[in-house]
């Protein structure tokens, strides 16, 4: 996309101010080093991230802009800021609609919330404290050490092969042993050494984040009494033995500190949860069978679906009216504009976002008025052929998000001659908030491999930020290689916080 006009109303961009970091007290409980494991970050995210896409073909998520969502994800964030972010992960929450007790994390940082463990909590800490828990598994890399404690794994490279493979990798490779699939979940099963790591380091975490760190024995306390099989919890996370106790002999000599009391906010988020349709775990394994849910979450504006069915194709031709006369460019490889598999959060000032850690920031004085996040070899002389352009508006306070998404297409139209909508204008989860997605096409400015025109598709995402600006984004790719940089776009587009 190269745009030669550029829309009329822009927001100065301004630098969010950074919160305050957490400073370490000499006689605070400090967390432990996690440690090495063969798997990279990289790899590890990746597994996560893949298996993340499974999680939303199989179990009811709630939407990003549910309350109960946004709830989790403030007390998430508040936990995610107390750890070293040497050692910290992408952490991203979600909300499952299931009735039983649990929650589960994947390597590299997605978390996945019961309704039934909001509900099931008396107050916002021992809430805190099971997502406390889950982090810890994450921290710790659990389930990196099971994967290459595991017996069956020919080689850690061979597992990520087959992992980060074509589509059903994920839970062909991890049907084995010592590992757990469930009610259409794929975790690992962590060993009693693991339970009590993630006890003692998820109690560490609630205290940093000012929560009392009994809650967590108090949490468990509860769960244990349900009695009969007991909770999905316990059964993923086995109780290392005295679990409670243990937690208390723990925490015993931490200095008192103010704990925090949100009671009231906890109550409202419970109310609203407790209202929510939930479903139980043999309703959920039927619903991952017919496809209910990939058509409920699709619906809901989810991200993160994998894109099945679309071939990466070589076959779109670049649409009539394109440029003439060929390019400039000189094709480009896609190994030279390929996303890394690593991730790392951004601040654009106008909002944040993950990208992949091999593309650049260009900051909007150096590249129109745009921000670009781009891989070097992608970018043109006033535009880009693959990455993102983000901007912003203000619209007239009585705009609609979706009037206001129609005349920012315009207005990119109006930029660039033969620039086409494809389809309309949809719903998109972007971050916690709800947006607006449009599809539109023009013509790459890289030729193709042989040197012709192609089309390019320029993924429009719009979302309003608290001021009431409209922040707009502009994946950009050409369309034959789209979907294979949808995944990295998606989870740009799911990570936006404002
Ligand atoms: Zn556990």
């Amino acid at each position: 996309m190269v745009l030669r006009l550029l829309p009329s109303v822009i927001v100065s961009i301004c630098a969010l101010q950074l919160a305050g970091t957490t400073a370490a007290q000499p006689f605070e409980p400090q967390l432990p080093d996690p440690g090495n494991v063969s798997l990279s970050r990289q790899q590890q995210e990746q597994i996560g991230f893949k298996t993340a896409e499974q999680v939303y073909q199989q179990m009811p998520v709630l939407p990003d802009s549910s309350p109960e969502t946004q709830y989790i994800r403030q007390i998430g964030q508040r936990l995610a800021a107390v750890i070293p972010p040497d050692h910290s992960w992408p952490f991203v929450f979600h909300v499952v609609a299931e009735k039983d007790i649990n929650a589960f994390a994947l390597p590299g940082g997605e978390m996945f919330v019961n309704l039934g463990a909001i509900t099931a909590a008396s107050n916002e800490a021992e809430l805190a404290g099971v997502m406390a828990h889950e982090m810890s598994h994450v921290y710790m890399q659990h389930s990196a050490k099971q994967m290459q404690k595991s017996q069956m794994m020919q080689g850690l490279a061979g597992l990520a092969g087959a992992i980060l493979g074509s589509g059903g990798g994920v839970l062909g490779s991890l049907g084995a042993e010592g590992i757990q699939i469930g009610a259409g979940m794929v975790m690992l099963k962590y060993s009693r050494g693991d339970e009590a790591q993630a006890d003692a380091v998820g109690a560490m975490i609630l205290y940093r984040a000012g929560y009392n760190p009994q809650a967590l024995a108090d949490f468990f306390r509860k769960l244990e009494a349900q009695g009969g099989n007991g909770p999905q919890f316990l059964s993923d996370h086995p109780d290392p033995g005295n679990r409670d106790e243990a937690i208390l002999r723990e925490i015993r000599n931490w200095p008192p500190i103010q704990y925090r009391r949100d009671d009231a906010e906890f109550q409202r988020a419970r109310a609203v949860a407790a209202k929510a349709p939930a479903y139980s775990a043999d309703e959920i394994a039927q619903g991952a069978k017919t496809g209910r849910w990939v058509t409920l979450n699709k619906r809901n504006g989810a991200v993160l679906m994998p894109q099945t069915g679309v071939p990466v194709s070589q076959n779109e031709q670049p649409q009539a009216g394109g440029s003439p006369g060929g390019s400039s460019y000189r094709p480009v490889a896609w190994s030279a504009v390929a996303p890394a598999t690593s991730y790392t959060y951004t601040d654009l000032g106008l909002l944040k976002m993950v990208r992949p850690v091999n593309w650049q920031v260009v900051a909007a004085q150096q590249q129109g008025q745009f921000i670009t996040v781009a891989p070097q070899a992608g970018m043109v002389d006033g535009g880009i052929g693959y990455g993102v352009m983000v901007n912003s508006v203000v619209p007239n306070s009585q705009t609609s998000l979706d009037e206001t998404t129609q005349q920012i297409a315009q207005n990119l139209q109006s930029g660039q001659s033969g620039l086409q909508p494809q389809g309309s204008i949809t719903d998109i989860g972007v971050g916690s908030t709800r947006g607006r997605s449009l599809t539109l096409q023009s013509t790459s400015p890289f030729p193709d491999a042989n040197g012709h025109a192609q089309a390019e598709r320029d993924w429009l995402v719009t979302a309003s930020r608290p001021d009431g600006s409209v922040v707009y984004m502009v994946f950009v790719a050409p369309a034959a290689q789209f979907e294979r940089m949808r995944p990295a776009f998606s989870r740009m587009i799911h990570s936006v916080q404002f």
